[in-house]
């Protein structure tokens, strides 16, 4: 790697670019240069939405270099938690950062109106975003690709929809073709330096200096991608593969963590969205599994006619606005998903919070008189969906508050004890056990993918181990 880190301050609107080798010698790895680089240029006691908060994005010395290396990394402190924001996001991202030659950049600052960055091989220019402030996520996408794309010159857009506008710290940042930098608020805190977009292309390209050890490895690692079971059954269905196996060992959170068992899993099974709605498999740049399950969306919206959207679904939104929400058909889910991806909510925060808000209602903990009328119940996608529209049209305290997220609800509404969240990030999908729990609780950023907790609950259903020993293996992923 070069060493290259792309400093941007957008107060000033000016960049430069500095080679730090020994940043990425001494840390190894995009977390770890990115974490440090966070160190040097942020404090821990800084406000998250401040000017002063950066956001730092790094790839790795193998990113887009092998197969299914492909995610960015961002790094920032989280508006939701408080603590250590860190989100890995594929797509195109890390290719794009290859191909520009720079290793990571450095963002700082706020601009007093809305921009967006363009970084066009090593070039970095802070560009109006006036016309296109207010858009959706996917619309964002849209209107910079017809702008900026060059033929022989791909591009990567990382965006925010109006969530990240509105500050909400459940909005992420979605990366072209609906990957995301989720959890934790990465889009709120785009959203505070009025930064909706970046736009990243180059044309650079990566001198291999043994090119046959460099082949062997790659061909070995396009092997265990290609061809073992495991990315096979990923290839195939994706992520939502894991709905019925989850549901049989009653792992799979259904009703606000009420249980792990959802009587319709086999209607909205990864199977199930295959045979029904999927028309695409789609892959990050560089990876030869393919897991992104695309389903197309058909919606009446007047007499005679109908309007097609396509929506990425994963497991993670199926268990968010599926089984937490009592969806039982994949049609109905993927209006909920189109309708967060538009706002940029991470979809995980906006199930489960809604999951505690019906809840609430059941209980009796909020009335109508808080909800303004709307009567919230377990199965109900239009209670949800008028919900989330007035979320996003800011109607009514209660529904401004929705999307500060389940642990600032329960904390000014009540119902602290059924409100499911982890130092105030809304879990993933997975009731498998103390060891989920024990991570989430005592891990960096609160969530799966940066621990095994819930996969080693999985393990443990075939074996015995003695307690020691799993804490053993718990320190040691962490
Ligand atoms: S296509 Fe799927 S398996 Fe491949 S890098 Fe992207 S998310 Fe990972």
């Amino acid at each position: 790697m070069q060493g290259r880190v792309l400093f941007i301050d957008l107060t000033s609107g000016k960049s430069r670019i500095e080679e730090d080798g020994g940043l990425f010698t001494e840390f190894l790895g995009g977390t770890a240069v990115a974490t440090e680089l966070l160190f040097r240029h942020g404090n821990a006691e800084t406000d998250p939405l401040s000017p002063l908060a950066p956001v730092i994005f790094a790839i790795g010395p193998f990113s887009a270099l092998y197969p299914a290396a492909t995610k960015t990394v961002a790094l920032f402190r989280s508006p939701l938690t408080g603590e250590l924001g860190e989100s890995h996001a594929g797509g195109r991202f890390a290719a794009a950062l290859r191909e520009t030659g720079i290793d990571a950049i450095v963002i700082t600052g706020a601009s007093d109106r809305p921009v967006f960055l363009h970084i066009d091989g090593q070039e970095a220019k802070v560009r109006s975003a006036g016309t296109f402030w207010g858009q959706s996520a996917p619309a964002t996408d849209r209107i910079l690709r017809e702008a900026l794309e060059q033929k022989g010159r791909k591009l990567s857009i990382v965006r925010i929809g109006p969530a990240g506008e509105r500050l909400s710290p459940m909005a992420c940042a979605t990366v072209d073709s609906s990957r995301h930098f989720g959890r934790l608020g990465l889009g709120a805190v785009m959203g505070s330096k009025n930064l909706k977009a970046i736009a990243i292309s180059g044309k650079g390209s990566v001198a291999i200096s043994d090119s046959e050890a460099y082949g062997s490895i790659y061909q070995t690692l396009y092997d265990r991608v290609v061809r073992s079971d495991e990315m096979k059954k990923y290839h195939e269905l994706g992520t939502p593969a894991n709905v019925l196996p989850l549901n049989a060992i009653r792992g799979l959170p259904t009703r606000n963590f009420a249980q792990g068992f959802f009587e319709n899993a086999i209607r909205i099974s990864g199977e199930a969205f295959l045979e029904e709605v999927n028309v695409q498999h789609i892959a990050c740049a560089h990876c030869p599994c393919g897991c992104i399950q695309v389903a197309e969306l058909r919606e009446k919206f007047a007499p005679a006619h109908y309007s097609t959207v396509r929506v990425s679904y994963d497991y993670e939104p199926i268990f968010a606005v599926g089984t937490q929400l009592s969806i039982s058909t994949p049609q109905e889910i993927l209006r909920l998903i189109a309708f967060i991806e538009k706002q940029g909510w991470d979809c995980m925060s906006m199930g489960n919070t809604l999951a505690w808000a019906t809840e609430a209602f059941l209980s009796g903990t909020i009335g109508e008189a808080e909800t303004e009328g709307l009567s919230l119940s377990y199965g109900d996608t239009r209670s949800y969906l008028e919900a989330m529209q007035r979320i996003s049209e800011g109607k009514g305290v209660f529904f401004r508050d929705l999307e500060k997220g389940t642990a600032f609800c329960a904390s000014k509404y009540g119902g602290d004890h059924f409100a499911m969240h982890y130092g105030g990030l809304e879990p993933a999908g997975y009731l498998t056990g103390e060891n989920a729990v024990m991570t989430w609780v005592a891990g960096v950023r609160h969530s799966h993918l940066d621990d095994n907790g819930y996969s080693l609950d999985q393990k443990l259903l075939m074996k015995d181990m003695p307690l020691e020993e799993q804490v053993r293996m718990q320190v040691e992923e962490a």
